[in-house]
């Protein structure tokens, strides 16, 4: 595994991973978490993340194909089980300053429970 991926100390997913920060976890398996967002923005909103230190989507390789498909097979349970697959949901990962990335490890929002406008703002 390249040093990139490492889990580093200050970084806030990678602490929840370890578990020296609390969250509500939702899911776990060797490769992903998925745990309620903090602040969250729609009636479900779960963020599912690699176990693994990747700084974005902006990272992905197709190596990567297995892990992305845990990660999206793990949204799509999640919605199914929070009872918001009927209606639709929201999948988005933020990449960078400009797209509203705020912590540097790779995540997937979930938001569902209520309808979003599109183009976001
Ligand atoms: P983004 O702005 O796309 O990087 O998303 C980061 C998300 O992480 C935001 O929606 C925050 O509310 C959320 N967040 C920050 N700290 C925590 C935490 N300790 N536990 C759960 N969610 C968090
Ligand atoms: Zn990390």
């Amino acid at each position: 595994m390249p040093a990139d991926r490492d889990a580093r100390s200050d970084c806030l997913f990678c602490q929840i991973v370890r578990g020296e920060l609390p969250a509500t976890k939702v899911a776990e398996d060797e490769l992903v978490l998925a745990f309620h967002d903090i602040a969250p923005r729609s009636p479900t909103h779960v963020l599912v993340i690699p176990k693994v230190h990747i700084a974005s989507a902006a990272e992905l390789a197709n190596d990567d194909g297995p892990l992305l498909g845990r990660l999206f097979g793990t949204i799509a349970r999640i919605a199914r089980e929070a009872g918001i697959a009927d209606d639709g949901y929201r999948i988005v990962s933020n990449v960078g300053r400009w797209g509203g990335q705020t912590v540097d490890h790779l995540h997937f929002h979930l938001m569902g429970g209520r309808a979003f406008d599109w183009p976001p703002g």
